[in-house]
């Protein structure tokens, strides 16, 4: 089984890809490693990557698609992938989907990780940290006693150029321009599964479990 975990950064995709990926024995697949893996072995695609990524440019969608596939083909037939924030634009899961079939395979769940733009801010936002004993913070999550000063040391809490509002709002934009039509693709398709990003992890868990133990009609019709 394929799955792919499609969503805004602060939707918490990452960290849901880690233990449904090891709880159920799928091979967690993001991009960035793949990438970094690619350029380090040195293979032919990683080389071609790796002079785009030394000039600061994205690797072009056809690359990024081969260096997935090569890796879904490597994985032998019975297995199962978590595909962690990618496709990233439409262009890139038709490539994706050309070419498992191709593989004999497909891509049999999508889940979006639906959260609103305030939510997505207030999450990416919320980390402040002290400079001078390095202890983490974060507005929602571990608060400080007092606002903007370290429980630890008393000093001053700072935020990284990152996680600045402004910084975060551009990132977010960036990744709605990116995967426009991307929902809607897969949704056509019926592959689709939105899922409210905003509840407790706990519950978004659950709920992906859920739908991953519900046979697909197809495999309905398989047993009959
Ligand atoms: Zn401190």
């Amino acid at each position: 089984m394929n799955v792919v975990f499609l969503g805004p950064p602060g939707a918490g995709k990452g960290t849901q890809a880690e233990t449904i990926s090891k709880k159920r024995n799928m091979e967690h697949v993001s991009t960035g490693d793949l990438l970094r893996e690619a350029v380090q072995g040195g293979t032919a695609t990683g080389m071609k990557a790796k002079k785009y990524m030394e000039k600061g440019l994205l690797v072009p969608d056809e690359l990024v698609v081969d260096i997935v596939a090569d890796r879904m083909s490597k994985g032998g037939h019975d297995s199962s992938f978590l595909l962690d924030g990618f496709p990233r634009n439409l262009a890139q899961a038709k490539a994706l989907d050309q070419t498992l079939k191709g593989l004999g395979n497909k891509v049999d769940v999508v889940f979006y990780f639906a959260i609103s733009e305030d939510m997505a801010v207030k999450r990416l936002t919320g980390r402040w940290l002290c400079s001078s004993c390095g202890a983490n913070y974060h507005e929602l999550y571990m608060p400080p006693e007092k606002a903007g000063i370290c429980d630890k040391c008393g000093k001053p809490l700072g935020q990284r150029p990152d996680d600045k509002v402004e910084t975060v709002k551009k990132r977010l934009k960036v990744y709605r321009e990116q995967t426009a039509g991307l929902i809607d693709y897969y949704e056509r398709k019926g592959v689709l599964k939105t899922i409210d990003a905003e509840q407790r992890a706990e519950l978004i868990h659950e709920s992906i479990c859920k739908t991953l133990d519900t046979p697909s009609k197809e495999e309905i019709y398989d047993r009959v």
